[in-house]
């Protein structure tokens, strides 16, 4: 491990510190569910897709590496699109975003990484009136 990498780790752990838990924003979230579409205009990866559901009481911190191995300081925080999701209470968000690391090879000039990442998030919300005691919450109980 480089010194870089531990202090890009640190930093990471910072973040989700700071970001917190999908709870504490918004709490009538029931689920989150992603569906990731990674994708390279210029196939320096093979494309490949990604399902995964998130709960309540999981990280408010959505940030994905960049599927290129040697891509440096890039990847996917899709943390400020979901936390306003949130905030709008809408079902789903789709989109895309490009990767803005760099590439270094020896002997070639450094270049933009410019992987792609396509999400489709869909959230499930529970109705206003119903209301959930932590216990609910933590023991998942609707
Ligand atoms: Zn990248």
């Amino acid at each position: 491990m480089q010194k870089s990498d531990y202090f890009s780790t640190y930093l990471y752990y910072l973040s989700a510190a700071a970001a917190g838990y999908i709870i504490d924003r918004h709490k009538n979230v029931k689920s989150l569910s992603f569906r990731i579409r990674y994708y390279d205009p210029r196939e320096r990866i093979t494309s490949f897709s990604n399902e995964f559901t998130r709960r309540p009481e999981d990280s408010a911190m959505f940030r994905f590496r960049c599927p290129v191995d040697y891509c440096r300081d890039g990847g996917f925080d899709l943390t400020e699109l979901v936390m306003r999701m949130l905030e709008d209470e809408r079902v789903t968000i789709k989109g895309s975003m490009t990767c803005t690391g760099w590439h270094y090879i020896e002997g070639k000039e450094k270049s933009t990484c410019g992987s792609k990442l396509e999400y489709e998030i869909k959230a499930v919300y529970y109705d206003r009136h119903e209301t959930r005691t932590f216990w609910d919450i933590l023991f998942q109980r609707s």
